[in-house]
């Protein structure tokens, strides 16, 4: 059922603090924790506690938690003083689009400058 945890999946296990991970900030919707492979000095990812497959579907069945998300982006680029330099908030969305964690996430980027078009 959509929202409940998957027994298979990596970050419902990080949201569960089954699998160990550097958390940084935690509401009572979301989890926010430093990505293991980081690609700027600043590389964070939001997740919903609840199970939702990508940014899409978290958005049409919990817009409210969809919003949560967002709003602890924010959050995490002003904890890691991004915010006034610009930061990325990314959801990749689909495996064409690099999306390898099937449990939506923002990655939050900063530290850094950054492209445009993004590879
Ligand atoms: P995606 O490619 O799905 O947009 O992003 C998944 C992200 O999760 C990648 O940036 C990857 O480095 C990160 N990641 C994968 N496994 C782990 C893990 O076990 N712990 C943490 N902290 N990040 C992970």
């Amino acid at each position: 059922m959509a929202g409940e945890p998957q027994a298979d999946c990596l970050f419902c296990k990080i949201a569960a603090g089954e699998v160990p991970a550097e958390v940084i900030r935690e509401t009572e919707t979301t989890v926010a924790f430093r990505d293991i492979n980081p690609q700027a000095p600043t590389h964070v990812l939001v997740i919903p506690k609840a199970h939702h497959p990508d940014a899409a579907s978290l958005a049409a069945a919990e817009p409210a938690i969809a919003a949560d998300v967002l709003r602890e982006a924010g959050e995490v680029a002003k904890d890691e003083k991004v915010e006034g330099t610009g930061f990325r908030i990314i959801f990749n969305t689909g495996a064409g689009a690099g999306q390898t964690v099937f449990h939506a996430h923002a990655h939050v980027l900063g530290g850094r400058g950054f492209n445009w078009p993004p590879g």
